[in-house]
């Protein structure tokens, strides 16, 4: 068994946070503490500048399928829109109607559809915000080889088409803010490098073109803004939501003392796996196990040090648990119970014994105890194949082996004799 603390396996998918800071070793405490508050602080930050790498980092990977599907929607919707502008191609740059009508059909709209049709491969951001961009660049491109190859008097007005890509670029596609902004950064120069360079440069071709272009440009790259620090914001509310919640089941399923599972923890997981025969679970130990002596203990020590040490032993508890759906509890008072499911009865005992060790090597002095000077514990343990035992009688067998181990000097590990299978 590997030696991995439980409350960290079970928080996996939380990263452990707030989850550790309530762990009884202390040594971890800041760390977690510290991403818990990092989320505060990123919160507290109106304008939401930027996250800490780990959070943007679970905000990509936690949207990731949603930005996937709506950058498969926006390549559709740009495919229908594009295809719409033929008529303004058709009413305004006529005599270079079959060019563009080639590059539409031949070229961009394709494109536009392989783009949909690879958009689960923008599994990264990098990838979302390449695939995304080259929808508004690729119709952009068109938009331009058409107008210089135009003589058409009314082909001015057909560069009012930037500013519908500025606003399918900047409004609808979901890719960062950064990408929109050097995506319509380039849109707004090829606009201004055509209008410069066809038709000698005529100036109500900046006026009906580029100044309003430049507006909408603008109006909707801060939309774009927006629009991003808006999901970035409702995600960590979430988060913080969600971790809040999982705060609170941890409490109702943790000892507030020793950070062990509690009794209802135990009777769940219990629950569980009697009821999961297809896991595989069997065969299933319960290991028991008591302080020795400890009310003299608390008697010459104060009970303040009797919880101190119940927090020591408990510790050395969670080295010993590492199976999947391995228990360490707190079964009441000084007595804790490992649910140890897959693990057969010489297993078992040999975790029971390597516990034994640990807690007498804690040396905690006890001058009460007669057997060492120290605190030790005593164990009892009890296997059966689920089929067989309820947990309850599986928690009697290990209780009745425990107090023999109490009748026999304390201190030590016994199996429970196991009796006639249960009808
Ligand atoms: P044995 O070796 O037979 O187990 O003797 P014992 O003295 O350990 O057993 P007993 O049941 O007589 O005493 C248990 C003591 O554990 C009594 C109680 O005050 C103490 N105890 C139970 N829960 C706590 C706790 O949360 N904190 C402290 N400090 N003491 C506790
Ligand atoms: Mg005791
Ligand atoms: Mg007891």
């Amino acid at each position: 068994m590997t030696a991995r603390p439980l409350s960290l396996r079970r928080n996996k998918n939380l990263n452990g946070l707030f989850t550790l800071a309530r762990h009884p070793d202390r040594r971890r405490k800041p760390r977690e503490t510290g991403s818990a508050r990092e989320l505060d602080e990123a919160l507290a930050d109106r304008r939401l500048r930027s996250l800490p790498a780990w959070l943007e980092e679970r905000f990509q990977d936690e949207t990731a399928e949603a930005q996937i599907r709506a950058l498969y929607r926006a390549a559709l919707a740009a495919t229908v829109v594009y295809t719409v502008q033929l008529v303004a191609e058709w009413s305004l740059t006529r005599d270079a109607f079959a060019l563009s009508a080639a590059l539409h059909f031949g070229v961009v709209a394709p494109a536009l559809l392989l783009i949909a049709a690879f958009a689960r491969w923008a599994e990264t951001p990098i990838r979302r915000d390449l695939m995304g961009a080259a929808i508004p660049l690729l119709i952009a491109c068109q938009v331009a080889v058409t107008y210089f190859a135009s003589d058409a008097p009314t082909a001015r007005y057909y560069l009012s088409e930037f500013a519908v890509i500025a606003i399918l670029c900047n409004a609808s596609l979901p890719v960062s803010a950064r990408a929109c902004m050097w995506t319509t950064a380039l849109c707004l120069t090829m606009l201004a490098a055509v209008a410069q360079v066809a038709h000698n440069a005529a100036d109500d071709a900046y006026v009906g073109g580029l100044i309003p272009v430049s507006f909408c440009v603008l109006i909707t790259l801060h939309a774009a803004f927006q629009r991003n620090r808006q999901a970035r914001r409702a995600y960590l509310l979430d988060l913080r939501q969600r971790l809040r919640m999982a705060e609170v089941g941890q409490e109702a399923r943790h000892d507030p003392l020793t950070g062990l599972a509690n009794r209802r923890r135990l009777e769940e997981t219990a629950a569980k796996l009697w009821a999961n025969e297809s896991a595989h679970v069997s065969p299933i130990s319960v290991v028991l196990y008591d302080v020795d002596r400890f009310k003299a203990f608390n008697d010459l020590y104060g009970h303040m040090a009797g919880d101190d040490c119940l927090r020591r032993v408990a510790a050395c508890a969670l080295a010993e648990v590492g199976g999947v759906d391995d228990v360490a509890g707190r079964y009441g008072g000084e007595e804790f119970i490992l649910l140890l499911p897959r693990t057969p009865l010489d297993e078992a005992r040999r975790v029971a014994e390597r516990l034994r060790a640990a807690v007498a090597a804690l040396r905690i002095p006890h001058a009460g105890s007669e057997e060492l000077g120290v605190v030790t514990a005593s164990f009892g343990v009890a296997c059966a194949d689920s089929a067989h035992r309820s947990f309850e009688d599986l928690t009697a067998e290990a209780d009745a082996a425990l107090y023999r181990a109490k009748r026999s000097g304390r201190n030590r590990v016994l199996a429970a004799a196991l009796g006639p299978r249960a009808a």
